[in-house]
């Protein structure tokens, strides 16, 4: 049974991105839960980096899947830019470009695109605690822009979907 760390990005007195009142903490939470119920479904052991609105800092989050051995590490979070509708879109953030790591994310990035969001990709990031502490493959999905209308109406109006092609993104590259 593979063991896979869940983590909610942001968390507690960190938002995250913001529009017009919406967190991406909140998203990234709800999100992240659905797809953790899927992937136990599926017989995957999850970890969650945290259940409820707390922080812990990226770096605290990677040394604690490193402490317990996980074999992947999917961080979720929303995507922003600095004005509201300038771009749309699914990113996946990896710190190499070849290996386990991108491989799970082109695999997720092409099940969201099913859904019908744009996709814009999987980009290298090597500045990202989550990416470069983790020793285990880590990606960093970033589902929809959070200040896009239409990347919101798509995350609110097909939530369970979404959940489902990010479950079967992992599980494909497993
Ligand atoms: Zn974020």
């Amino acid at each position: 049974m593979a063991l896979i760390v869940l983590d909610a990005g942001h968390g507690g007195d960190n938002p995250g991105a913001v529009y017009q009142g919406r967190q991406e903490k909140d998203d990234a939470l709800a999100l992240t839960m659905a797809v953790g119920e899927i992937l136990e479904r599926n017989g995957v052991d999850v970890y969650y980096s945290r259940t409820t609105d707390i922080y812990e800092t990226p770096t605290e989050k990677a040394l604690d899947a490193n402490r317990i051995g996980a074999e992947y590490f999917i961080s979720i979070h929303r995507n922003s830019s600095p004005i509201p509708n300038q771009y749309t879109g699914v990113e996946s953030l990896v710190y190499y470009p070849y290996g386990a790591a991108a491989n799970m994310a082109y695999s997720i990035n092409a099940e969201l695109e099913q859904i019908g969001f744009v996709n814009l990709g999987v980009n290298v990031r090597q500045n990202l605690a989550v990416l470069r502490r983790t020793n285990m493959p880590a990606v960093l999905v970033e589902v929809g822009f959070i200040n896009n209308d239409a990347d919101n109406r798509l995350f609110d109006d097909r939530f369970e979907e979404i959940a489902q092609a990010i479950a079967d993104g992992i599980l494909n590259a497993l």
